[in-house]
């Protein structure tokens, strides 16, 4: 049984995943950081030369992989549930957490977030990152929905927020 994490870019699917990995002394594992070492290339080389349907194939079968393994806190891409059977496989071998948080938050987070500076054109402003989270979380809202187990705020410290899912899963005799 593995723990995961899905929520848009910016809930804290990483850093609370950290937390919560430290909490349970699991192995935490970036499901993004997977798919690129299994690439050899950086996310956003896989989207330029495969484009978006190359990546999701890549993500499914780094889920699938996770799927067969048990005590992992997997902080998951943030489209994973885009695909119905990305939703049923991690419900099935896991604990499903849905980080939630409103558009404005999260586009704060993005937009401040040094890490994300990266993968993210410069010129995006702060405008454009907000519409784009109210377009994705319009989109993905039901989609997380189906997909969880739990849903807790994202807004919480993460220290909080990892705690509270700790607390769940002892609850249902999980750990
Ligand atoms: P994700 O992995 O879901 O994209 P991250 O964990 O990378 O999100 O977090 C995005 C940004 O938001 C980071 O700068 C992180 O420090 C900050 N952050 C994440 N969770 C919280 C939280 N619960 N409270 C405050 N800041 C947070
Ligand atoms: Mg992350």
């Amino acid at each position: 049984m593995n723990v995961y994490l899905v929520g848009p870019r910016g809930s804290g699917k990483t850093t609370v995943g950290r937390a919560l990995a430290g909490l349970l002394c699991w192995p935490f594992i970036d499901q993004d950081d997977l798919v690129a070492a299994d690439a050899g290339m950086s996310i956003a080389d896989i989207f330029a030369s495969s484009g978006e349907p190359g990546f999701r194939r890549l993500e499914s079968a780094v889920l699938a992989r996770l799927a067969d393994l048990s005590g992992r806190v997997v902080a998951t891409g943030g489209g994973v549930v885009l695909s119905p059977q990305n939703r049923s496989l991690m419900k099935r071998s896991g604990f499903v957490v849905h980080l939630d948080a409103p558009p404005t938050l999260l586009a704060e987070r993005v937009a401040h977030d040094p890490s994300s500076a990266r993968s993210r054109p410069p010129l995006s402003g702060a405008p454009g990152l907000l519409a784009e989270m109210q377009s994705v979380c319009a989109e993905r809202s039901p989609l997380y929905e189906d997909a969880r187990h739990l849903v807790l705020s994202a807004g919480s410290p993460p220290g909080d927020i990892a705690a509270a899912v700790a607390a769940a899963l002892r609850e249902r005799g999980l750990l």
